[in-house]
């Protein structure tokens, strides 16, 4: 496994307190496992403050969407320049509850990468298969087309900076976990389309998370294997020991190779 990048997503969670609290503990603790890339996305009205708690420290701030435009009329809307602004390196783009409850599309999401991409963040690209999709047997195609579209007419030096999150939509917030050999599976298929729009270099550069439902019970194992290269956490995140149980063992998993 490359440097393994885990990124806490705390969604629409937490307050003003709780929220700096959670970041300091998270900072003083990750300086044990330099060997991960620890990133937390706290929800946009604590970036600011979160962002000073982690400054001189290893773990990096994400935003949880941006706009696809720098600024103007967009009422309730964040540029990616706002992120930058703030100390953002990450924004996660084209999560399932976005596509789902705000209508994002892959041309959308493709939009917004490309706008982040400028604007100096690397975007964390979800993308992932409803389980009725996965049901009927649609995982592949779903997911070929998820990727052609949200990140179409990227070059070799953009897709680099691109972080993809593999998120079975019927594995978020449910405690349904997918297996090590499912996410493995989709995983090497990503790692595939990569391989064969650009080049094994690239294919092989390109950090490829797990998120749904990883836990510090499940973690070991769905980062062991070979084209897992980290994990988007959302509820473990919430807590700083489970967290930080899950970046131990990304850290372990490294140690072992
Ligand atoms: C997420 O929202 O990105 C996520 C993976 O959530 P959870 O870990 O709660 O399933």
């Amino acid at each position: 496994m490359k440097r393994p990048l885990v990124a806490g997503n705390w969604k629409m969670n937490l307050n003003r307190i709780q929220a700096i609290t959670l970041a300091a503990q998270v900072a003083q603790q990750a300086v044990h496992w330099p060997t991960v890339h620890v990133a937390l996305c706290p929800p946009a009205v604590y970036l600011d403050v979160v962002g000073q708690v982690l400054r001189n420290s290893p773990v990096a701030l994400g935003g949880q969407n941006a706009h696809w435009e720098t600024a103007g009329a967009f009422t309730g809307e964040l540029s990616p320049t706002m992120l930058v602004d703030v100390g953002c390196v990450f924004v996660i783009l084209g999560h399932s509850e976005r596509r789902q409850h705000f209508g994002e599309t892959d041309e959308m999401v493709n939009r917004k990468v490309k706008a982040a991409l400028e604007s100096g963040l690397r975007p964390i690209v979800c993308l992932g298969e409803t389980l009725q999709q996965r049901e009927e047997g649609q995982t592949q195609e779903v997911i070929r087309a998820q990727f052609a579209g949200s990140l179409a007419d990227l070059s070799l030096e953009e897709i680099r900076q691109v972080v993809l999150a593999y998120e079975p939509v019927w594995a978020i917030g449910t405690g349904k976990v997918a297996t090590p050999q499912q996410a493995e599976e989709v995983h090497a298929l990503l790692r595939e389309l990569l391989r064969n729009k650009y080049n094994e270099a690239t294919a092989q550069a390109v950090t490829i998370q797990y998120g749904g439902s990883v836990k510090p019970e499940n973690a070991a194992e769905l980062l062991s294997q070979p084209n897992v290269d980290g994990a988007l956490v959302g509820g473990a995140s919430l807590k700083a020991q489970d967290f930080l149980r899950i970046v131990a063992a990304a850290h372990a998993v490294l140690e072992e190779e």
